[in-house]
């Protein structure tokens, strides 16, 4: 199976890629929408098909990027039906067991936080993904969106430490750089729930808690209850003068048979070094030649009014031009796909 833990910097949030290695066929466990195009460019480089998306909650923190990747790939969104959030195609009851092939997992419905959290627990590969019904020392809190702390020590106690010690333990954040822990581990030195704290110890710990309100949930709670669709219901602007496609590296790329369909409208910038021109390319016409080595300090011979593409021999050093561009305040930059051998060759 393939896993990738991706994090998002702004909510602190954990987004889980499961992958089955045969069939290619993916799960995305809490996506983020501002990260929408990271996870479809990682899905795409890897060579798979997003079958599924699955929420552990309606988040207070951060927008589910659900609706969006269902736009975007045709996948199924998947949540608790708890939760009963628009555009759901698989509403989740505990015991239910879902995925795609090769892929298959349990439910356990693990109310506390929310009254719709679930816990997603992967058999085969001794995993669980919490949610923030527990976090890595620590537990989502219960004081809002029908938090209930009793409920919480209940849904962690019973469901989730009844596992094995070793099942690793995947949660939906953490503030503090840790990236998974164990049921055993928990167990052991969770401050909250740990070292055989009882539901009256838990429950007044968690009364005992001041926390200010999450910041986002006015806007997050209510987008979420339609699976992230944006309140117009129309998909977010992207850039439109080129077809660009963002790498999982987070570059905007474009391929050379659009920059030859399309040259005059953009300025083609070749950095590659002077010795390095060789036979003129097929396609390719008025390039501004500038090495890279010198593109900091000759950038105002770099045309303004037109949208700047890059292009060196394989499409590397070309990727650097563009951060030295948008700090230089060109704004419609992209880099030329596979540079001058992909040029040839595609
Ligand atoms: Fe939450």
């Amino acid at each position: 199976m393939i896993l990738r833990q991706l994090y998002d910097a702004v909510s602190s949030t954990y987004t889980y890629l499961l992958a089955d290695e045969k069939t290619r066929e993916a799960i995305l466990i809490d996506p983020v929408f501002e990260q929408c195009q990271r996870d479809l460019a990682m899905i795409q480089e890897l060579g798979l098909t997003l079958k599924v998306v699955a929420d552990t909650h309606a988040h207070a923190d951060h927008i589910t990027a659900a609706w969006l990747l269902k736009q975007k790939t045709g996948c199924q969104i998947a949540s608790s039906v708890a939760i009963s959030a628009e555009h759901v195609d698989m509403p989740l009851h505990h015991g239910d067991h879902f995925g795609v092939s090769g892929i298959s997992l349990e439910v356990r419905a693990t109310p506390g936080h929310t009254d719709g959290c679930n816990t997603y627990v992967l058999v085969d590969h001794s995993m669980v993904f919490t949610g923030d019904t527990l976090l890595i020392r620590g537990c989502g809190r219960s004081d809002f969106q029908q938090g209930d702390p009793a409920k919480l020590y209940r849904s962690i106690t019973q469901q989730i430490f009844t596992l094995p010690d070793d099942y690793a333990i995947y949660p939906a954040h953490d503030y503090n750089g840790r990236t998974r822990s164990s049921v055993g581990e928990e167990k052991a030195f969770n401050p909250r729930v740990g070292g055989g704290a009882n539901e009256r110890d838990f429950v007044q710990y968690m009364k005992a808690m001041q926390l200010p309100h999450p910041k986002k949930i006015d806007e997050a709670l209510p987008a979420n209850m339609r699976s992230g669709m944006p309140a117009d219901g129309q998909l977010p602007d992207e850039p439109d003068w080129a077809d660009i496609r963002i790498t999982f590296a987070g570059i905007a790329e474009v391929q050379p048979e659009w920059v030859i369909q399309n040259q005059p409208s953009v300025t083609i910038l070749d950095v590659r070094e002077e010795d390095e021109q060789e036979e003129p390319l097929n396609g390719l016409n008025n390039a501004v030649s500038i090495p890279l080595s010198q593109l900091r300090t000759r950038i105002e011979e770099v045309p303004r009014d037109r949208p700047v593409v890059t292009l060196c021999r394989s499409g590397k050093r070309s990727s650097l031009a563009l951060g030295i561009l948008k700090e230089a305040g060109h704004d419609k930059v992209a880099n030329i796909h596979g540079g001058i051998l992909h040029w040839k060759n595609g």
